[in-house]
């Protein structure tokens, strides 16, 4: 089989409809960060359907992590749990939806219009977690090409909020046979290879409460943020310009200070998100912090702050040169006829836990579409290529025959 017929085999066995009945399912079925349960068992269902070996994997009590196998492993009863694998990664959690009434349809009914489904998680990630599982499936249909070697599917719950369900999955035992990862997430078809990290963090100033007509008897904790916000939203980093990020940004989140208008406030809270390029660390950051805290002790001796992180991600990378990097834009550029954009992306994804601390080399691919955002959507035909893009990638990049 060489590789036109080996794509002519999957491209035949990936079926639109299947994709759009199962973006429909997930996203009615709801499944806001914690709820995720619903949606892993139709997955699960899916695949039992499919024949194709499937469990739940809790990483968090009744908070399954969806994982499928397809392998080419040939002797009998070896279910190809040892194999070098291939990983497509996708998350089944979704945000909540504020202002339901808003949307020109209802936000968990997975309305088809036009050629788009519309709903909370149609294009993050849920029409892409439907595209992986089909592209699963099709690989299943041609296992001869995947001798030796495997490719997984995860649908990992807890990516909108603590990323428990990925740091879950790469403690578990068939983790360390992955060699390379696909992370689905909303990038415009473009292949991302890499982003900043995040260092969120909490302040809080401590103060002296005092009537506040005899001010002079207290000590003001939000002034004293005020002085700390104020070194801290001007702060610059030293930092190696990268080919697509920008520089380190800064964003005071929220702030909440004081107990009532007339009592000298005794504390105040404030969060920040500073995102970091690949040559900053989150201790660079915090090393920033904790020198402007002492700099204030200094100037004055009754200034008193707490800093507290919150959550330290860091940036994501990976060279061009890659194989997996190649066998994404090669994929892309068969299906889609043209080469693909390359580049970054602004926001967080999990690919930098995979690739930092599992030390798994990721690429992050995925729909075109507004994640988070007020009538929520995504293309059927654009999620038809990313299931064979998929399919291509992981049959370029595992398969031990030359011909591919
Ligand atoms: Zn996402």
């Amino acid at each position: 089989m060489n590789f036109i017929d080996v794509s002519d085999a999957v491209f035949k066995a990936i079926n639109r409809d299947k994709i759009v009945k199962l973006t429909r399912d997930l996203i009615r079925a709801g499944p806001i960060t914690g709820l995720e349960e619903e949606a892993a068992n139709i997955l699960a269902d899916f695949f039992w359907d499919a024949g194709i070996d499937v469990w739940l994997d809790e990483a968090l009590p009744g908070r399954p992590n969806v994982v499928a196998r397809v392998s080419g492993v040939k002797e009998q009863g070896d279910s190809g749990a040892g194999a070098r694998s291939f990983l497509f990664h996708t998350h089944i959690d979704v945000v909540p939806v504020e202002n339901s009434e808003e949307w020109d349809f209802p936000p968990f009914e997975g309305v088809l219009k036009d050629g788009r489904i519309y709903g909370r998680g149609a294009c993050d990630d849920l029409g892409t977690v439907a595209a992986a599982a089909v592209a699963l499936k099709a690989l299943s249909e041609v296992k001869e090409v995947l001798e030796n070697c495997a490719v997984y599917f995860v649908g990992v719950v807890d990516e909108e909020k603590f990323n428990q369900g990925v740091r879950h999955l790469v403690k578990t035992p068939w983790f360390k046979y992955v060699e390379s990862c696909v992370v689905s997430e909303p990038t415009g078809l473009k292949v991302v290879m890499a982003h900043k990290g995040n260092c969120w963090f909490r302040l809080q100033t401590k103060g002296k409460a005092a009537h506040a007509s005899f001010p002079e008897k207290g000590i003001n904790a939000i002034l004293m943020m005020m002085k700390l916000l104020d070194r801290i939203k001007g702060l610059s980093f030293d930092y190696e310009p990268h080919q697509f990020l920008g520089p380190p940004t800064i964003n005071i989140g929220t702030i909440r200070g004081g107990l009532k208008i007339n009592v000298v406030p005794a504390f105040c809270n404030a969060e920040v998100d500073i995102r970091i390029p690949p040559s900053l660390t989150s201790e660079n950051v915090i090393a920033k912090i904790l020198e402007n805290i002492e700099a204030l002790k200094r100037e004055d001796p009754s200034f008193k702050a707490d800093f507290e992180p919150l959550s330290l991600n860091p940036p994501f990378e990976i060279s061009e040169k890659e194989d997996l990097v190649q066998a994404l834009i090669d994929a892309s550029s068969f299906v889609l006829g043209k080469m693909p954009e390359v580049g970054g992306i602004s926001f967080f994804t999990e690919a930098a836990i995979i690739n930092n601390e599992a030390k798994v080399p990721c690429v992050v691919f995925g729909p075109t579409g507004e994640p988070h955002a007020l009538n929520e959507n995504v293309s059927v035909e654009e999620l038809e290529k990313i299931t064979k893009i998929l399919a291509l990638t992981a049959i370029k990049k595992i398969s031990k025959r030359k011909e591919l």
